[in-house]
Parts: C-alpha cells; structure tokens; sequence
C-alpha cells in the first residue's frame, strides 16, 4: 500500500489501482532475507516455493539447443506450435481433457496466465470466490482488475476445504469465477474428485460461474492421493472452466517462467490478445525447454515427489515439537501451515507482544534465524506457511532454531 506522504510526492502519479494492492508477503520476505544475507546473516530459509533440485539435465539442453538452432526471436504471442502440442498432449495423457490448439495459451509463468483471465474478464464489482487459505496472489490481482474478491474461511477442522454450502452461500448475480487450488498453496489440502463433484453440482445450477482451476501442484501429492481436476471431473463445466497449469513446480523450473492453461476459445483469444499487447510472448528458449519437459521422461517427477514427501514428514514432526505449534500433515504441494496461536499474546525477551502472527515471524526472522511467511497474507491467522522444499539439513536446523526461538517467549 503506498503511504500518505508517498501519495503527496512522487506517489501523487500513481493510479488508484496500485495504490489499492501490496507488493506479495513472500518476495517482501525473500528480498529481505536476500538484503539480510548480504550483511552476513545466515537464515533456514522456508519463505519462497520453489524446489531446490536443479532443472533436469536434458530441460537443460534442450534450451542450449533451442539457441543454437536460432530459436532466439519473437514467438507466437500465446505459445509456439510446438509448445502447445505438448500442452494439448499433457492434458490429455494426464488429465483426460481434450483442447484444440485455439483453446491453449502459454504466458510467463501461471502468474501471468491468471492475471490475463482476470484482467480480460473482471469489471468494477464483478466478484470472484476465494476459498481461505488462499495463494496471495489472488485477491490482489482481482483487486488490480477492478473485481471484488469474496473470501470464504475455510476451516482447518474441514480441512481447509471449500464446502458445497459454503460455495452455494457465497455466489451472487455478480459472481464471475471460483477458484480453486488443489493441491492447495499453503494449506497443502487436495480436493478427492468426490469432492469436486459436490462443488459440481452447485456450480451447474450457476451457469454464470466460470471455474479457474489452477492445478500447479498437480504433481506433488502425497499419501498415494490421485488427481483430479474440476473439468475432467465434470464434462459438463468444461467450458466454463479454465485449467492452469505450469513447469515451475513440477519441474524445477521457477525461474524459467512458463505457464499454460486451457479453456474456452473465446476467454484464451483474448488472453492472447492482452498478453500481445503487454509482453508479446514467453521468452523462446524457455518455451523450448518446456516442450522438453512436458514430452520427455517424467519418472523423475515421482522420485522428486517421493524425496518432497520424506520432507514433509520430517519438516511436520519436528514443527509438532515447537512450544505452541500444532500442524496437520499436508497431503500436497510443499508447504506446511502451521496453527501457532498458542503463542499469540505471548513476549519476547526484548519485551515486544506477539499480538498477531506477523509480529511472530518478524521476532522468528530477526531472533530466530528462520525465514517463514505469516497466515495474515493467506488470508487464516494465526498461521504460519514454511515451505519446505529444501534440503533435510536445513529442515533440522529450522527446526532447531524454531524450537530455541519459541522456548524463549513467555
Ligand atoms: N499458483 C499457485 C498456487 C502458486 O503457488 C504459484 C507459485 O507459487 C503459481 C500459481 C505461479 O507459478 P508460476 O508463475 O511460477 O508458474
């Protein structure tokens, strides 16, 4: 949010629009931890999302080979020719969803998908459903397109998981999209196709509701889990449902930037339209890679997915051992969300009162050596979200000093 004094000066020129959201919790919190290293502190650092496994070898080469070959210019706007047959291939191999290329577009990292279907689909009022815990990104983005987020609290008791009623209780005349997110960043739920089918069936009686699905972390399940996505699920609201998708969690390719999606024709035509007028197209070479990634051997997705679930366990029961810290075993993606409110209105032994959880990761970043993300940007406090796609060292030490940080409040 820009201050008041900022607003007066320099901030005069910026539109209400900005002014209206905040930069993103977690790169606020990894520019931090980045600005704090530089001076010679060391952190377990469980702020950001993203695996620490290098992108696979052949992903690798196959951009070398994409700039050899010249691959090196402009690019269809959505997606190259090839890219989008692999994406038409994943889907279908995967998902059991069959898109024609005009229902296909590529944008630089799902981030940017998303932000293309709302800018192309929200007007002043419009509301968007957000079941809580939620991606940060979210509102802030249905916020910059002029739409009104609705939050609907999801509670840890029904798994973090929207209801039917919840769902139902929610839609209005003006209700233009649900979202889900499933495996859900940071609440780590997964949604059962059974589960899906009983959101289904409110949202056939709402046809004015479309569905983005976004399934970035369709890979990492664990507990033997199986997928499912709301479009496969049910036939009749693929239309209506725009399937997100991307390279950057699956394959270790976060800084890459490549994200799909597929949907109705008319919604993608005009994400492509937008996406020509602001950034032209996804860097070539990392589309290359992608079609590498999507059309190559994928059996290094489960082992990875394997050593993520050996973490999991290991990052929650040690957090289990924390002084006021109480958290479920997630059953996907790689974050734990971590209940802290036992130690709500507790001190620390510089005589600060942890009065919400972002005093308690801002006392467990400068006291404790631990770089964590509060709830209050998830949407559900008293929570904290710690990523742990990291090594098993850095767990151990995390957990350590969490321990230590968290003893010493009283
Ligand atoms: N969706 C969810 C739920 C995420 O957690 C993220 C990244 O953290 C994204 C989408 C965006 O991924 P990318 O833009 O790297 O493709």
């Amino acid at each position: 949010m820009i201050d008041a004094g900022q607003a007066a000066g320099v901030g005069a020129a910026l539109s209400r629009r900005i002014r209206r959201i905040t930069i993103n919790p977690i790169i606020r919190t990894l520019n931090l931890v980045r600005a704090l290293e530089k001076q010679g502190r060391k952190f377990a650092n469980f702020s950001v999302g993203e695996p620490d496994f290098d992108t696979p070898e052949h992903i690798q080469e196959a951009a070398i080979a994409a700039m050899r070959r010249g691959e090196t210019r402009y690019t269809t706007s959505d997606g190259t020719a090839a890219l989008k047959e692999a994406i038409g291939r994943k889907f279908q191999r995967e998902n059991g969803l069959d898109y024609r290329v005009t229902e296909l577009t590529v944008g630089a990292g799902a981030k940017q998908v998303i932000y293309n279907a709302l800018v192309c689909t929200l007007d002043e009022g419009d509301e968007v459903i957000i079941p809580s815990p939620y991606w940060t990104t979210y509102p802030e983005v249905v916020t910059v397109c002029d739409g009104t987020p609705v939050i609907v609290p999801c509670s840890r008791s029904q798994g973090f998981k929207l209801q039917p009623e919840a769902l139902a209780a929610a839609i209005t005349p003006r209700t233009k999209w649900l979202i889900l997110n499933s495996p859900c960043n940071p609440a780590g739920c997964v949604y059962s196709a059974q589960e899906l089918r009983a959101l289904s069936d409110v949202l056939l009686r709402h046809p004015q509701v479309m569905i983005l699905s976004d399934d970035m972390y369709e890979h990492l399940l664990y507990d033997g889990l199986a997928f499912a996505t709301i479009a496969q699920v049910e036939p009749n609201l693929r239309d209506r449902t725009l399937t997100v998708n991307g390279v950057s969690k699956t394959y270790a390719m976060t800084g890459w930037r490549i994200g799909y999606a597929g949907g109705p024709e008319t919604l993608i035509k005009a994400m492509g339209t937008i996406q020509s007028q602001a950034t032209s197209n996804p860097c070539s070479i990392s589309q290359a890679a992608a079609v590498a990634a999507l059309n190559g051997p994928q059996h290094i997705v489960a082992e990875r997915t394997a050593v993520f679930e050996q973490r999991r366990d290991r990052m929650v029961d040690l957090l289990n051992q924390v002084p006021g810290f109480a958290c479920e075993s997630p059953r996907g993606a790689f974050y734990a969300y971590v209940d802290c409110a036992g130690l709500i209105g507790k001190r620390t032994p510089q005589g600060t009162q942890i009065d919400n959880d972002t005093t308690l990761a801002a006392y467990l970043l400068e006291y404790g050596g631990v770089a964590l993300v509060q709830g209050a940007g998830f949407g559900c406090s008293p929570c904290l979200r710690l990523s742990y796609a990291t090594n098993f060292e850095e767990i151990d030490e995390g957990g350590r000093r969490l321990r230590e940080a968290c003893a010493l409040l009283f």
